[in-house]
């Protein structure tokens, strides 16, 4: 059994209650790990550790911390094939993900933070003869970072690594469902040298380290990813204290397919965006509106290559769609298929638990599923199932698939199919969404701006964004 440790103010350390819970791995059932059971008293802590810590770190010349940056990025390469392992066990996703998009885009996140600080400046404008003003950046000071399961490493790097490039120190908390490669983080901070207190996780239950993290009087700002229910809770606890709030919420995305699209490269780009992660990656597109004109050969397709998909054990080379991440995730998702059935959907494919056999006997497996026939304003069209679960609806003009897409509370991501290149660049500039792919699906530049609109999310992360919401502008004013 391994116990998962916090790591506070440069060591690895028991939670002061030596409580533990249990950590399940996803394609067994099997419990594997226990994981802190911390509360305010550990966060308060990990925050005594970083505030110690924050006038060293945020004066320390830039190019020095984006040296523990890279050493750390660096670390998390050569440990490749550790941490996928590690990732793929604790939340299910198949080993060959973990190992190609989770712990490469991890080291991605430190190697371009590390070298992005290195080129980030301020502005002066200048009111001429009469003055200057130049626009100083400064480190807001204790960030609290929150992040949630689906892509653990991923996403939890995604903020570190900006906080900590910007001068920030940092009290983190991974999602408590995948904790693990937050822990193995831990351990390569420790390798790498970084300074103690700079980096805190404290890992536990989102209602007790979460809470007392976002209810911290002294953390001014909280940089969250996850639900939207919970977004909004910490965003009622966190406006009222004037705390600085970057979140990255749910999504229900359209992908929007004309029949002039490149067709095989759509189809084939449709499966993955319909099912990698078993449909857990908050861009994927869960609704899939197609031109009537090619509908059903759509269907056809879509259908054979997605019951060509192998469910299957995450560790197994074939398996495409591995476990979903926990055993109430998956009553979750099935529940929402149930709904789909009473709201008059029909299931084209899957629609089932996939039960293994062997050791994987007792997993969390759900074949992938494709439903038809719902009205683009039912629940199951509307709500966040973040599962292997798509709805496919016909549509007639332009104007009706822009309708539909716009329809719901979300505008995270979106995906557009065609080769007509007014119509792409009309349809970007009216889908309701922080991001828009044309004819490709998470094609990723790490400068631009990430996050969504409406229910999904405030602000952005990304690029120089990240690093603007890390810092406070300062402006100063010298009258000539
Ligand atoms: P979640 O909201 O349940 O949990 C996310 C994190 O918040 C976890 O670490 C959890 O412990 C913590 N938390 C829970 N309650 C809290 C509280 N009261 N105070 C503070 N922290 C609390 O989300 P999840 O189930 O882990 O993740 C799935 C959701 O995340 C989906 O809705 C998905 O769309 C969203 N997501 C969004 C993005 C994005 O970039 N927009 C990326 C990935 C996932």
């Amino acid at each position: 059994m391994i116990y998962i440790k916090n790591y506070i103010k440069g060591a690895l350390t028991e939670p002061i209650s030596k409580k533990y819970f249990d950590n399940y791995k996803p394609s067994t059932g099997e419990v594997y790990a226990q994981i802190p059971d911390s509360d305010e008293n550990d966060v308060e802590l990990a925050y005594n550790a970083a505030s110690e810590a924050f006038e060293s770190w945020s004066n320390l010349p830039k190019e020095k911390r984006s040296s523990y940056l890279l050493k750390i990025a660096l670390l998390i390469e050569n440990k490749l094939p550790q941490l996928a392992l590690a990732e793929s066990i604790d939340n299910g996703k198949p080993l060959k993900l973990a190992s190609t998009v989770d712990i490469p885009r991890a080291a991605a996140n430190f190697h371009f933070y590390g070298t992005g600080i290195l080129h980030y400046a301020s502005h002066a404008h200048n009111m001429e003869n009469t003055a200057i003003n130049y626009t100083l950046r400064q480190a807001v000071g204790v960030a609290g970072c929150i992040s949630p399961w689906n892509l653990p490493l991923y996403l939890f790097t995604w903020k570190i690594a900006p906080a900590l490039a910007a001068g920030c120190t940092v009290v983190a908390k991974p999602s408590e469902i995948t904790p693990m490669t937050a822990f193995l983080l831990s351990e390569i901070c420790i390798e790498a040298g970084l300074p103690k207190g700079v980096l805190n996780i404290v890992h536990g239950y989102g209602n007790k380290v979460g809470n007392a993290i976002v209810s911290h009087k002294n953390i001014p700002l909280v940089s969250f990813t996850g639900g939207t229910v919970t977004g909004k809770h910490i965003a009622s606890i966190a406006a009222p204290m004037f705390k600085k709030l970057s979140l990255e919420l749910g999504g229900k995305n359209p992908n929007i397919i004309f029949a002039d699209c490149n067709y095989n490269k759509m189809l084939t780009t449709t499966v993955h965006s319909s099912f990698s992660n078993q449909g857990q990656i908050c861009l994927c597109g869960s609704r899939i509106f197609i031109e009537r004109k090619i509908y059903e050969k759509f269907k056809t397709d879509f259908i054979e290559k997605t019951k060509a998909l192998i469910v299957g054990d995450p560790l197994s080379e074939k398996t495409k769609v591995g476990a979903v991440v926990s055993a109430q995730h998956k009553a979750k998702i099935l529940s929402y298929i149930e709904l789909a059935k009473q709201e008059g959907g029909k299931i084209l494919c899957g629609g089932n638990e996939v039960v293994l056999t062997g050791e994987n006997k007792n997993g969390y497996y759900i074949a992938p599923t494709i439903i038809e026939g719902l009205d683009y304003n039912c629940r199951t069209n509307q709500e966040e199932i973040f599962g292997p679960v798509v709805t496919i609806t016909p549509f007639d003009t332009e104007e009706e698939a822009l309708k539909m897409a716009n329809s719901t509370m979300y505008g995270l991501a979106s995906v557009v199919w065609t080769e007509n290149l007014t119509r792409a660049h009309t349809l970007a500039n009216k889908i309701h969404a922080g991001i828009v792919w044309i004819n490709c699906w998470l094609l990723r530049d790490l400068r631009t701006p990430f996050g969504g609109v409406k229910a999904s999310g405030v602000g952005r992360e990304g690029g120089f964004e990240a690093l603007d919401f890390f810092t406070e502008p300062k402006n100063v004013c010298i009258k000539l």
